[in-house]
């Protein structure tokens, strides 16, 4: 019958030593593109992700002035400078500007004290930030400044990476585990750490470019971009606060799957991508 000669021209044989050397060459390339799965360091396309967003969010004016401080774009190649010079000894206090301690089951109030009464111990992310933004204002910080006679070009570019920092959840998480960092797991078998998940894994495990990331995320929660800039400093915080803790009310139940982790927590974390964009834009319009 012409239809069950037709199904035989497509049927394989898997025995023919042709079909193995297909099927062994097939899964020596699975085995290779496995382990050469992206290590690049998402903390870096994570910044350049939030600096897109705000140069695609700018007022036309500020647009101009940022340009002008760092070159066309600059807010985006710059992004990553400050974590860069932490091995530098241009600014030898800002590793802990990168974070703020916190605890968990703290209540909303003493969660939103931590904006204004800086708490004496671990980074002081919040303190910096507000030093900067009133010298690059051009006025005078509180006390004796983070860093006297910082050229506008630095300010610029620690803002830029601070304000990505204050809205990743690790970089605002618990005091007693370093921020996640202590908090070892897996990810496809190998070691990682919390921190470094939210760092890095999350986003790496989309596989898009900064660019191409940044403009999904301005499609996708363009919709919501009235209503963060609306947002008052201290609902953003608490929003900050109880998502980290959710993260690690998860981590406690989680079954170390990695696409289980995926799947749970990519969108949120895209969500908070997007909102530091937008509220980077708002910063640096009324800076600048
Ligand atoms: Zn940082």
């Amino acid at each position: 019958m012409r239809i069950s000669k037709k199904i035989r021209i497509f049927a394989l044989d898997f025995n023919s030593d042709f079909m193995k050397r297909i099927v062994f060459l097939l899964l020596a390339a699975l085995c290779l593109s496995l382990y050469s799965l992206p290590t690049l360091a998402w903390g870096q396309e994570g910044h350049r992700i939030i600096a897109k967003i705000a140069y695609d969010n700018l007022k036309q004016g500020t647009r101009k002035r940022v340009d002008k401080i760092l070159g066309k774009q600059g807010i985006i190649y710059y992004a990553n400078w400050p974590d860069e010079i932490k091995s530098d000894t241009i600014y030898p206090t800002s590793y802990d500007w990168h974070f703020q301690d916190f605890n968990g089951g703290m209540t909303d109030s003493a969660v939103v004290a931590a904006l204004t009464d800086y708490p004496k111990e671990g980074g002081n992310l919040f303190r910096v930030m507000d030093e900067l933004i009133v010298m690059a204002k051009g006025g005078k910080a509180n006390g004796e400044g983070i860093v006297p006679g910082m050229p506008e070009a630095d300010m610029l570019k620690f803002i830029v990476h601070l304000t990505g920092d204050r809205f990743c959840p690790m970089h605002t998480a618990h005091m007693d585990d370093l921020g996640g960092n202590r908090v070892k797991m897996k990810w496809f078998g190998r070691d990682t750490r919390l921190h470094t998940v939210w760092d890095t894994n999350l986003i790496e495990s989309q596989g898009y470019s900064y660019a191409e990331y940044a403009q999904m995320l301005e499609h996708t929660y363009g919709y919501l971009k009235k209503d963060i800039m609306a947002r008052t400093e201290e609902e953003l915080l608490l929003n900050n606060y109880h998502f980290t803790e959710a993260i690690y009310a998860y981590q406690a139940t989680w079954d170390g799957n990695t696409y289980h982790y995926i799947y749970r927590w990519h969108q949120p974390m895209e969500k908070q991508l997007y909102i530091a964009g937008i509220r980077l834009a708002k910063l640096l319009n009324s800076i600048y």
